[in-house]
């Protein structure tokens, strides 16, 4: 069915799944991308034939040719998002905009596109079958990772003609112990970047991360937990974080953030946090932001909070600054009151405590 707009899932329970006494141990304290459910949604394709072999079945390792096309070429996409457990049921935030944004990654790195509907439909099929795997706990969630890579067994460099999308799911807990949002310190990057302008940047694909990973080790020996990446042409204006976008807050309560140029990822926690701080009352501009005016500001005061945002942390403050240059404080390197606000709301919109004005929550049935 090429271009299909919905499969059929072929759903094949797993003969062995993990029983209930042990399940509850695993979620007593799953951490982060360390426990999986029982299942996997597969799908193929292949050229000439589109979609194929929709199933739900048992978590296992998948089998690969070594000249399988993504070891070699990277050629691979994905996608991460939460399902909550809500008074009255199951919850998905915005898989629609993940949805759209899988096959907007997918033209970039001349993968085919997966129907919006497929794509929904998949994460649906995998958390009902693995709904008891949705933690109870207040402050935890169901992760889901939907992913896709070039699958064809071959050593020349064109796109691939067979891919393999798949979903998985794993339980979180609270990122922060004691849901305190403890501020984190961040390395400017000067040596690397993250991505050039043409280049992948806005792309999730797993390339951005493999590049990532050497500025990621060099804040880690400088005590920091996060980096920041400069953008590529200029090295002066911050772009974001390796998984994470980034705002400033100033003392007349207007926000800052990077423009999406095509360098930074469009970030759906991004795009809901300039839609709340409208509605709070901000002024939010989308515009380049140099790292010498974000020492200026941090040093004048004008600029009161810095935080980083994505699904899996949700909003992070960052209180300390730190490069090759030296390092500044952010306010007073606590968290900040913009921060916490937005950070609430939007935690309270997803786990449907206050009303979703938006129609950003989907309901599983
Ligand atoms: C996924 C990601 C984000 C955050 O996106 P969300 O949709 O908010 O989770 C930010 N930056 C990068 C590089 C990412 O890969």
């Amino acid at each position: 069915m090429i271009g299909g707009e919905s499969l059929e899932f072929e759903i094949r329970p797993n003969p062995a799944p993990v029983s209930a006494a042990e399940r509850a141990a695993l979620l007593a304290n799953p951490g982060f991308g360390r426990v999986f459910t029982d299942h996997m949604v597969t799908i193929r394709y292949a050229e000439g034939k589109g979609w194929y072999d929709a199933r739900v079945e048992a978590r296992a390792p998948i089998p690969m040719d070594p000249a399988t096309a993504v070891l070699h070429y990277a050629q691979e996409i994905f996608e991460g998002l939460k399902a909550y457990r809500v008074d009255d049921g199951l919850t998905m935030f915005r898989p629609d905009a993940n949805a759209r944004r899988f096959r907007e990654s997918a033209r970039r790195m001349a993968m085919p596109e997966l129907p919006e509907q497929v794509f929904i439909d998949s994460l649906a099929a995998l958390v009902e079958i693995d709904r008891e795997w949705v933690p109870d706990d207040p402050d935890g969630s169901l992760y889901l990772r939907p992913f896709m890579f070039a699958s064809e067994v071959f050593l020349g460099v064109k796109p691939s003609s067979e891919y393999l999308y798949l979903v998985i799911a794993s339980p979180v807990g609270p990122y922060f112990k004691g849901g305190a949002v403890a501020p984190v310190t961040v390395w400017v990057s000067t040596d690397y970047t993250r991505a050039a302008p043409g280049g992948t940047g806005a792309a999730k694909c797993g390339g951005n991360y493999a590049t990532s990973l050497v500025a990621q080790a060099e804040g880690i020996e400088h005590g920091c937990e996060q980096v920041v990446f400069l953008d590529a042409v200029e090295r002066r204006y911050v772009d974001e974080l390796g998984g994470m976008n980034v705002f400033f807050v100033f003392d007349d309560g207007s926000l800052v953030t990077p423009p999406l140029t095509g360098t930074i990822l469009p970030g759906i926690t991004r795009d809901a946090v300039i839609a709340l701080a409208g509605e709070q009352g901000h002024e939010v501009r989308e515009e380049l932001y140099s790292f010498d005016q974000w020492r200026a500001d941090a040093a004048s005061g004008r600029l009161r909070e810095v935080f980083a945002c994505g699904t899996a942390a949700v909003l992070t403050p960052v209180g300390t600054v730190r490069s090759a240059d030296g390092e500044f404080v952010i306010g007073d390197g606590g968290t900040g009151e913009v921060t916490s606000r937005l950070r609430r709301t939007l935690v309270d919109i997803q786990r449907g405590r206050v009303a979703d004005t938006h129609g950003w929550v989907r309901r599983l049935p």
